[in-house]
């Protein structure tokens, strides 16, 4: 996808602070952090939420406890959350995962 930011990221036309990847993902630091670690968790490739492969989403997970690992915060934990649709504020159609950590996380919503 073209227009696409995170496509963008993906291809390297948009610098990004990658800090994990692997065949079928990325991972790097949200742009506008809303805790002390936020990172995107991506596919490669572009998919709408709805979209996503059973194979792919099951991958999602164990890249978090991953990411905990790195970041020292598997004792502490972490928010996992996808935003899907204008309810839920989503802004970039590619499918990704808010990796949250670092603070006492508010409320949801
Ligand atoms: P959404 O609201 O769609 O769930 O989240 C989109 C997220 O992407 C936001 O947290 C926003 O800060 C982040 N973001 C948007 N553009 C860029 C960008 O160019 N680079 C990075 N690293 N993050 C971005
Ligand atoms: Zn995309």
């Amino acid at each position: 996808m073209a227009d696409c930011i995170f496509c963008q990221i993906v291809n390297k036309e948009i610098k990004a602070d990658i800090v994990y990847q692997n065949d079928n993902f990325i991972a790097f630091t949200d742009i506008n952090p809303q805790a002390p670690v936020h990172i995107l968790i991506i596919p490669k490739k572009h998919y709408a939420v709805a979209e996503m492969p059973a194979d792919l989403l099951a991958a999602v997970v164990p890249i978090a406890q991953l990411l905990a690992t790195e970041k020292g915060v598997d004792n502490s934990g972490y928010r996992l959350l996808v935003n899907s649709g204008p309810d839920a504020g989503q802004e970039v159609e590619h499918v990704h995962w808010h990796f949250l950590a670092g603070k006492k996380l508010g409320p949801i919503a």
